[in-house]
């Protein structure tokens, strides 16, 4: 089925920016450096900087990301890391696969983890935070890195939604002890296929990511540990670069989507509002509202393609649901409420206006 306003459309037709992208990967074609190539070194130069960390890592997922900078950590045998029971899997997943056990803490109304319910799950075996910018909105970093000076946690961000996204100066990757981000076609700097990053100041980190991305391998040909090949695509960095230079613009028309809508909706949906100093990504542009799934069927028969992102937490997937420990009342009050619209630098002013208009036909029409 074909949409008047899809939720996100995946073709380049900017011509400007088409030739961006062909010119990149005509440059690959001709250096031939197509595994590890210039780019990928570029690539972890220009997002390291971006994010003020000392280095990044190109690797070839989001996933990716998040399993080779939990094993980095070396966590000792039945440690604990805390995550948000809201997000998408692979952020508990990441967590189990290092050998670790998920512990699920509750999230607030913006979405995200809840400094308080982190405080309620340590325990002596906890080791780790894991705090997920959901839907490109950082997290209460101050008050979560606060509780892990405490009790000398490692932090790692789960910041697959919010490249770009800031608290004051500080972007999003540049809280933790480690960050990871998601560089899949939907993610705000999308590679035309699978890519990832991952971002540390420790040079110890560094280096066991880095081993661990390609085999174990230490010295060209001996293999220290098990590990697996994560590399990012020479290809992907290049178009990756190329994109770079316009993440600016695509997060500013995001968000200036993002005010009309709050200017249109406040008043009859909860809508994802920026506090003060505070810039979000607008990964999705997520709405709550207690009559989810009417408004979902109602704007899918206008041909506006809304999407349930996350209809499950975490806790609840048939991997975790017999034995999930933790407590996350507010997350399972909210995640039944929690509504994505199409709001991608690829729509016009009357896309915009159409959605508006379905989503408000809704509540003062006779629909409900
Ligand atoms: C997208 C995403 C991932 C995984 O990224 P992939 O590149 O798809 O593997 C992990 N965590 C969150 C919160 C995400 O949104």
């Amino acid at each position: 089925m074909t949409h008047k306003v899809p939720f996100l459309d995946l073709s380049v037709e900017d011509p400007a920016h088409r030739q961006a992208l062909l010119d990149a990967i005509e440059r690959v074609l001709t250096h031939g450096q197509i595994l590890l190539g210039p780019e990928v070194e570029q690539l972890e130069e220009e997002i390291s900087e971006y994010c003020g960390k000392q280095e990044a890592l190109g690797v070839g997922s989001g996933t990716t990301a998040l399993y080779l900078a939990m094993e980095a950590l070396d966590l000792p045998e039945g440690s604990e890391v805390i995550v948000p029971a809201l997000s998408w899997i692979a952020t508990a997943n990441a967590v189990a696969r290092a050998g670790a056990k998920p512990v699920f803490a509750d999230i607030n109304d913006e979405l995200n983890l809840d400094p308080s319910s982190v405080q309620e799950h340590i325990t002596d075996q906890t080791a780790a935070i894991l705090p997920v910018h959901y839907t490109g909105k950082i997290s209460q970093m101050d008050a979560i890195l606060e509780i892990a000076e405490d009790h000398n946690l490692t932090v790692v961000e789960d910041a697959s939604q919010a490249f770009g996204a800031r608290r004051g100066n500080s972007p999003a990757g540049s809280f933790g002890h480690m960050a990871c981000f998601s560089m899949n076609p939907m993610k705000v700097l999308p590679a035309l296929g699978e890519a990832g990053m991952i971002l540390a100041d420790d040079p110890d980190h560094v280096e066991r990511a880095r081993v661990l991305r390609y085999n174990g391998i230490v010295d060209g040909v001996r293999s220290k540990t098990a590990g697996m090949n994560g590399r990012i695509d020479t290809l992907q960095a290049a178009v990756l670069l190329a994109r770079l230079e316009r993440t600016e613009d695509v997060i500013q028309r995001r968000r200036d989507m993002a005010n009309q809508y709050n200017e249109a909706l406040a008043d009859i949906v909860k809508v994802p509002e920026e506090g003060p100093n505070e810039r979000r990504a607008y990964y999705t542009y997520t709405i709550q509202t207690g009559e989810r799934d009417e408004l979902y069927e109602h704007l899918i028969g206008l041909g506006i393609e809304a999407k349930i992102r996350n209809p499950y937490l975490m806790p609840q997937q048939p991997l975790y649901v017999k034995k999930a420990q933790g407590e996350y009342p507010n997350a399972k009050s909210l995640v039944g409420n929690l509504l994505s619209i199409p709001c991608h630098e690829g729509m016009d002013e009357d896309a915009v206006r159409t959605v508006v208009e379905g989503v408000c036909s809704f509540f003062d029409g006779g629909s409900r």
